[in-house]
């Protein structure tokens, strides 16, 4: 790639699926004005047993930060009728870190100056067991994305492994045809995570320079191809704070919601990213989402989609995940390195960002009983 590729044209190799929802969603996007939303437009949102695409407009608004404390309330509600006391546990590991794409706001970027590596067989199995014996049964793997040095063979491999040490696995990596997420599947993957970022074209267009994450229908249409591949489970997310968080927060809901009335059986969640700094630019952090709005966000999910997971991730410090979790988050990582490897011997390859809180699987277990929930290490039986 060049660099200058159409970032809305298809590369050859892409499968182009048959879907309306990238159309259905920058159409409701487009019109979004969130400035013309009242605080009677979000009170009548919160008035309602099942929120409408308008209501869930109206509480993604600035008009709606009056509201949180209403937000907050109805929101543990839905997530206690839906999820219980539950706190599922799981942690991410970076097998790889070698990157294709010039993202600007990524530390694996492929022109940033880091360690890059990647794990062997032997020494994913390693991390696995050590990870296995801290008694998480459900585990991330990442790989960056580069299909070069890390194929999809490569990581089917990892995928066996890991599912015989785990009863949950998910994969976060550069985005495949539904052929591959297939052959994942039948290796053991359980569910896929793919984050469009941004779901404004043009900044969309503005912020990844080069390489196949430039193409922003192949992104979007990712996690279709992945229910069509047969996984259980997709994940949506936006880089908040990347461009406008309000319009994308609104994106990621409408993006998730289509995709859940054309495929009912679809387990959904959402991850909450934030812009954070990272190796060779530490200035790198978003001016606008602080933590009021981020949790502005994590309630609108809920409320929109109230049975769908919401993951909170170490990005955010400790007393945030705290607070949010069985308000909105039902899921939560612990014992994180976002190095390559790093839970068994040094990492052999540098972290992608740096995590905002370090504990161990046993002092998150702890915080959550303490909060009167229930840690769920595995809700789902492999037979
Ligand atoms: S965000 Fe993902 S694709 Fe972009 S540089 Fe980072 S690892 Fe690579």
């Amino acid at each position: 790639m060049t660099g200058r590729e159409n970032h809305m044209a298809y590369l050859e190799g892409m499968e182009a699926i048959d879907s309306d929802l990238m159309e259905k969603v920058s159409a409701l996007v487009e019109t979004y004005d969130y400035q013309q939303v009242t605080g009677a437009d979000v009170q009548r949102a919160l008035r309602q047993e099942r929120l409408s695409i308008k209501d869930y407009a109206a509480i993604l608004s600035p008009a709606a930060t009056d509201y949180l404390e209403e937000m907050a309330a109805k929101a543990a509600a839905a997530t206690r009728r839906h999820f219980g006391n539950s706190i599922q546990m799981f942690t991410p590991l970076y097998i790889a870190n070698y990157c294709e794409n010039h993202c600007v706001y990524c530390g694996f970027n492929c022109h940033n100056r880091i360690n890059r590596g990647k794990l062997t067989l032997t020494e994913i199995e390693a991390e696995l067991k050590a990870i296995a014996a801290t008694g998480l049964k459900e585990i991330l793997l990442l790989t960056g994305e580069s299909r070069h040095q890390s194929g999809v063979n490569y990581i089917g491999e990892a995928v066996k492994c890991a599912a015989r040490y785990f009863s949950t696995v998910g994969i976060e990596i550069y985005p495949l045809n539904s052929d591959e997420y297939e052959y994942l599947h039948a290796c053991g993957t359980d569910f896929v995570c793919v984050y469009q970022e941004t779901y404004n074209t043009d900044k969309y267009e503005q912020v990844h320079l080069r390489g196949p994450k430039r193409i922003y229908p192949y992104r979007f249409h990712a996690q279709e191809r992945a229910l069509r591949g047969g996984m259980r489970g997709v994940a949506f997310g936006a880089l908040l704070g990347l461009g406008d968080f309000r319009k994308d927060a609104f994106a990621v809901g409408l993006h998730a919601y289509f995709l859940q009335q054309k495929y009912p059986h679809a387990e959904i969640s959402f991850s909450t990213p934030r812009l954070r700094p990272f190796i060779n630019n530490a200035e790198n952090n978003s001016n606008d989402v602080h933590e009021r709005q981020l949790l502005q966000v994590m309630l609108a999910y809920r409320l929109f989609m109230p049975f769908a997971g919401i993951t909170i991730s170490t990005r955010e410090r400790a007393g945030f995940r705290d607070h949010v979790i069985g308000m909105a988050a039902t899921k939560i990582s612990a014992g994180v390195s976002v190095g390559v490897g790093g839970h068994t011997a040094e990492e052999k390859g540098d972290e992608q960002f740096e995590i905002a809180d370090p504990r161990s699987v046993v002092e998150v277990h702890q915080m959550i009983l303490g909060r009167g929930l229930q840690p769920v290490y595995t809700d789902y039986v492999r037979v």
